[in-house]
């Protein structure tokens, strides 16, 4: 079944600010609403096309990766624990999108607030090095985060005692009243829609059913991560409210810069020094890569700004066999110091070198290129 476009759903150009997007939801919303179109099962699927349009395009983080992924960058997906996963889930609750709106909590399927639900979603901004992501690393990270109270297996009722059923919504954890045309249901305010009340509260938690605790926790980084991206550990986020699940955590990753390489995908580009008399008669240069020195043959004639590809040296592909190439860029290094022998040396060259003499270079070298040296190169090799 192939969805509507969101932005289609709410007849909101993809320009809509933050306020048209709300007013556009909040429209279709009154109009499809279940209260007014008892029974009509169009409208309720509108009703419900509206809401989850509008839970993604209201968010600013979702709706970016809508912009960029389309319904495939937001669908819920499976995911392994500490599994990689690019995008970013949307993870939202309709219940709560409408209860937050018009006060009603249990319109789409008898979700009500205080019942089951999601614990909350963290996100902790881990930092590594350029060679801890080329190899992939494994590392322990310290997550303060709510868990379930173990001594009253997050009730909130004190060992021994349990929740007795509220008196005042008998146990739906909503009342309701009229008003104008509607019935309206409001979340209980004795027992805040939970349906029960804790009248002995679990000493541990003080009746909250979760404490605060620290956690260290294992995240394994896959080889070739790049700054930006994020790594979801499923269930390691805030625990849940009264049997709901709890969320994720989410590893965004910032890859610290390297002193010699620079990275584009998965090619790297590098400078090296050469002497002017390897290029000139020809020889072997060492190149630093992630796996140590490479020993290179520089043919006789090298210019400097020649780029030497090494092929399968640059950054690993994320759960793939493939590894990019890295770029090593010539730079003649001129001596500055010269001994009385070097000198003498230089000297003689000189003698039997013939005179410079203007020779024009071919026309793409004519103009001085002002872009630096990473796009020259990769213009060079494509
Ligand atoms: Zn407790
Ligand atoms: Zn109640």
């Amino acid at each position: 079944m192939s969805k509507r476009d969101y932005y289609e759903v709410l007849g909101v150009p993809r320009s809509a600010s933050d306020g048209d997007i709300k007013s556009a939801y909040r429209k279709l919303a009154m109009k499809y609403h279940p209260d007014r179109n008892a029974g009509d099962k169009a409208a309720e699927e509108k009703f419900k096309e509206a809401a989850e349009a509008y839970a993604v395009l209201s968010d600013t983080e979702k709706r970016g990766v809508y912009d960029r992924f389309g319904h495939s960058g937001v669908g819920a997906t499976a995911g392994g624990p500490a599994g990689f996963d690019p995008a970013i889930f949307a993870e939202f609750d309709l219940a709560d999108i409408l209860g937050n709106m018009f006060g009603f909590g249990d319109i789409l399927g008898g979700r009500r607030r205080g019942g089951p639900q999601r614990g909350a979603d963290l996100r902790y901004d881990l930092e590594i090095t350029f060679e801890e992501a080329a190899r992939g690393a494994e590392t322990a990270v310290q997550i303060p985060r709510q868990e379930h109270c173990e001594s009253c297996r997050g009730t909130g009722a004190a060992p021994g005692s349990s929740p007795t059923v509220c008196p005042q919504c008998r146990g739906h954890g909503q009342v309701r009243f009229q008003q104008g045309f509607f019935t309206v249901a409001r979340t209980c305010p004795q027992c805040r829609g939970a349906g029960q009340i804790i009248t002995k509260p679990c000493p541990e938690c003080r009746g909250a059913g979760h404490v605060s605790r620290e956690r260290k926790i294992t995240v394994k980084v896959p080889a070739g991560v790049a700054t930006g991206q994020q790594l979801r550990l499923a269930g390691e986020g805030e625990a849940g409210a009264a049997g709901g699940p709890s969320g994720h955590l989410y590893v965004v990753v910032h890859v610290q810069e390297h002193e010699f390489f620079r990275r584009d995908g998965l090619n790297l580009f590098c400078e090296i020094p050469v002497n002017f008399t390897t290029v000139a008669l020809g020889g072997e240069i060492q190149v630093p890569t992630l796996d140590g020195p490479e020993t290179v043959k520089v043919p006789e004639g090298t210019h400097t700004g020649t780029t030497l590809r090494l092929r399968g040296k640059g950054m690993p592909e994320i759960g793939g066999r493939g590894k990019g190439d890295l770029f090593a860029t010539v730079q003649v290094k001129t001596p500055k110091k010269l001994t009385k022998e070097q000198r003498h040396l230089l000297d003689q060259l000189a003698k039997v070198l013939p005179p410079e003499k203007f020779e024009p270079r071919p026309r793409e070298d004519e103009a001085p290129d002002e872009r630096n040296l990473f796009d020259r190169v990769k213009d060079m090799f494509g």
